[in-house]
């Protein structure tokens, strides 16, 4: 590999909240820190239902701003098929996610952190000193690579590049999550889950109420191909058939009006989640919906 052009003690792969909150942390205890990220845009695609409970904000050592809350939640109330709920309390908030993702960013900045966007890591060799291991060479795509760090966090999602690079891990196995936007979505401030396996085999839907009556109406499956079938129905058959869906606010204007979802590992936690000056978090290690605390 080339001679490094940059140097860092920490180098964070992808600006998911795994990433973001991996920089802030490092920055925070006074590393030099470096996040990348893919995508020339924090937070876009979201991927997910945007639910995050209280205790995992005070896990994560974060005072959110009102700023990337859609709304506060009381709990959670499981349905199923043969008409019975049960509620189960406990306060969260749904998120703006891609908003929450770009100030995570913006907290670790102003901690010290660096982000380069349009940078992919496609490449990694250790290095050593004296025949002592000291770090990483990363090479990649966009202008700061060849990157010299003394710790790579691999916060690349499910995707896992540092598993894929370094044969750490076999990829894990994975589910379909797949929402859509739906406004005029009555609620009582609960998030709702459906066990209703005949539209989601081995997995579950929601209704996550956002502002304004907005609300992520979804399913996780393992049948991948008929996800969007299981959940057009779902919504035809349950309540949700005379409201409108529309595109998510991140989402650029003029773009036809569609669903957005991604996959869940769901083998859990990688065999190998770290090694010499290198760690795995997040989706990257297999740990599934971190922030839902599992
Ligand atoms: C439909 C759905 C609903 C969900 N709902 C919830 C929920 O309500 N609550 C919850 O806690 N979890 C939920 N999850 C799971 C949650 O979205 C993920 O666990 C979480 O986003 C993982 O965060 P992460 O930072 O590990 O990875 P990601 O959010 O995937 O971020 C990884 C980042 O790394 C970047 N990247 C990838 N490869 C590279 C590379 N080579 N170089 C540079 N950058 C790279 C990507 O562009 C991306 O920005 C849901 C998931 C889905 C699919």
């Amino acid at each position: 590999m080339d001679t490094p052009k940059t140097t860092c003690d920490v180098l964070v792969i992808g600006a998911g909240p795994g990433g973001g909150s991996a920089a802030l942390h490092s920055a925070r205890s006074g590393l030099d820190v470096i996040m990348i990220e893919d995508h020339s845009e924090i937070g876009t695609p979201v991927h997910c239902g945007e639910c995050i409970s209280e205790v995992a904000i005070k896990n994560l050592e974060l005072i959110i701003p009102d700023s990337v809350v859609s709304r506060p939640v009381d709990g959670i109330r499981v349905l199923f098929p043969d008409g019975t709920a049960k509620k189960l309390s406990e306060p969260g908030y749904v998120l703006e996610k891609h908003l929450f993702e770009q100030w995570l960013a913006e907290e670790a900045v102003s901690e010290g952190a660096k982000v380069h966007l349009s940078h992919k890591l496609t490449g990694m060799e250790k290095t050593f000193s004296d025949g002592q291991f000291s770090g990483w060479i990363c090479e990649g795509k966009g202008e700061q690579f060849p990157i010299q760090a003394k710790v790579v966090i691999d916060a690349s999602g499910v995707g896992g590049v540092c598993s894929k690079l370094l044969k750490l891990n076999p990829r894990p196995k994975v589910i379909a999550g797949m929402q859509y936007e739906m406004l005029e979505v009555p609620t009582d401030g609960y998030l709702d889950f459906y066990i209703w396996p005949n539209y989601a085999a081995k997995g579950y839907l929601w209704m996550i109420p956002k502002s304004n009556g907005r609300a992520n109406v979804g399913l996780v499956t393992e049948d991948k191909k008929g996800a969007v079938k299981s959940l057009d129905r779902f919504i035809e058959e349950h309540g949700f058939k005379d409201l409108e869906i529309r595109n998510p606010p991140w989402r650029k204007e003029g773009v036809k009006v569609r669903g957005f979802g991604g996959t869940i590992p769901i083998s859990g936690p990688h065999e190998v989640t770290h090694t010499d000056g290198l760690m795995l978090v997040g989706d990257a290690a297999g740990f599934t919906s971190p922030l839902f605390e599992g």
